[in-house]
């Protein structure tokens, strides 16, 4: 069997025991004769599969009774517009309301940007000043503002909130799509969580929200069912189909890191695999992080060359992907490599990528034998 090294930043690597598992239950899950993908969504047989998965999920992130748990579709970038509509959306002929958003990059600017349909999405603080590499001071809320909004890891640039801002009672909303139970994390500082299942929790196609109860049932009339939070959790997630097997993957993936000891024992290993990378970074002449040190993501690892040069990131990811460590390009916005190393990248491949990051550094500085 061949498996490589897959740094991508999404749908990214996930734990070979899930592949392995699922697999073996693929044509028959628990004595049904059936797979997942056969299965009535309304049927006895899938209902304890996802009951397993929202109560994993409940204990490993610590969920308290006065939240819900949707699975739902349409991604992350569907929650860009579903946040808004149902807490701030305004009927025909009321006033807009008004939210805070913090642009930290691409995916936090884009929320903002699709907020900006429903309500006055105010940019409260930016870090484009400095291509994104920090984050910016956080702002206390206003008092009429509906949500607070925020991108606790920055997926493209690299880039971690060391703290929470403080909200107050206005509601902070986060996407933790690339960050979801890679470190531990105080839900009830929240009013709603989400995340794109593809990159620390499963297969792309579900959603996982995580919402305060109060702050269910306030979308205007016009809103699509299928967008509307109170419809979904009233439906428990069955208002239509929804992902099945994505939700029966997740739940493999949840008993995965429950085994490794849950979300503080992953954060310890997510620290020091990111920690081995950062190190190797620091002391190299050819290769450096872009990223400002308090700020540094565990997850998502972008680093560029000390010289920029384009034509040797190529070789980089060319003669990496020939050892085996798959998908460094740099996203084409800041260019040069990123190692995106979620919960399912094992130290060994973090180890693997900074011997193969010494290695090629030697080569380079003695010039590639003949070809420089
Ligand atoms: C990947 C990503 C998204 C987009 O997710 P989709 O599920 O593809 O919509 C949004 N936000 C963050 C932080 C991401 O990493």
């Amino acid at each position: 069997m061949k498996r490589v090294y897959n740094f991508s930043p999404g749908p990214s690597m996930l734990p070979l025991p899930v592949l392995e598992r699922a697999a073996a239950e693929m044509t028959d899950t628990n004595g049904t004769g059936q797979s997942v993908m056969e299965m009535s969504h309304r049927s006895a047989d899938f209902k304890p599969i996802i009951e397993k998965t929202e109560g994993l999920l409940r204990s490993l992130m610590g969920i308290p009774s006065n939240y819900r748990v949707l699975f739902l579709q349409g991604g992350a970038s569907l929650q860009f517009s579903m946040v808004p509509l149902n807490l701030a959306g305004s009927a025909a002929g009321q006033a807009r309301k008004k939210a805070a958003y913090i642009d930290t990059g691409v995916w936090a600017k884009k929320a903002a940007e699709e907020g900006a349909k429903f309500v006055d999405a105010e940019l409260r603080a930016s870090s484009a000043d400095r291509s994104y590499t920090y984050i910016p001071e956080a702002p206390a809320p206003k008092p009429d503002d509906a949500f607070y909004h925020i991108t606790p890891n920055n997926t493209i640039v690299g880039t971690r909130w060391a703290a929470l801002p403080e909200t107050g009672t206005v509601p902070l909303v986060a996407d933790i799509s690339s960050c979801i139970l890679s470190e531990e994390l105080d839900v009830s500082r929240f009013g709603i969580l989400y995340a794109g299942a593809q990159k620390n929790l499963g297969p792309a196609g579900t959603t996982v929200v995580i919402i305060r109860e109060d702050l269910i049932g306030k979308a205007p009339p016009q809103t699509p069912a299928m967008l509307r939070y109170d419809i979904h959790a009233k439906e428990l997630s069955m208002y239509n189909t929804p992902p099945c097997y994505g939700i029966y993957i997740i739940g493999l993936v949840l008993e995965w890191i429950q085994e490794k000891g849950g979300a503080k024992a992953l954060e310890e290993l997510n620290r020091e695999k990111a920690a081995l990378l950062y190190a190797y970074l620091e002391q190299s002449r050819l290769f450096r992080s872009p990223v400002e040190k308090p700020f540094r993501s565990m997850m998502n690892i972008p680093f560029v060359g000390v010289e920029p040069d384009p034509e040797l990131d190529k070789r980089f990811v060319r003669e990496a992907a020939e050892a085996g460590l798959v998908n460094l390009a740099g996203h084409r916005l800041v260019g040069g490599m990123r190692a995106s190393i979620y919960n399912a990248m094992p130290k060994a491949g973090v180890e693997a990528l900074v011997k193969f990051m010494e290695q090629f550094e030697k080569k380079f500085e003695k010039g590639f034998g003949k070809g420089k």
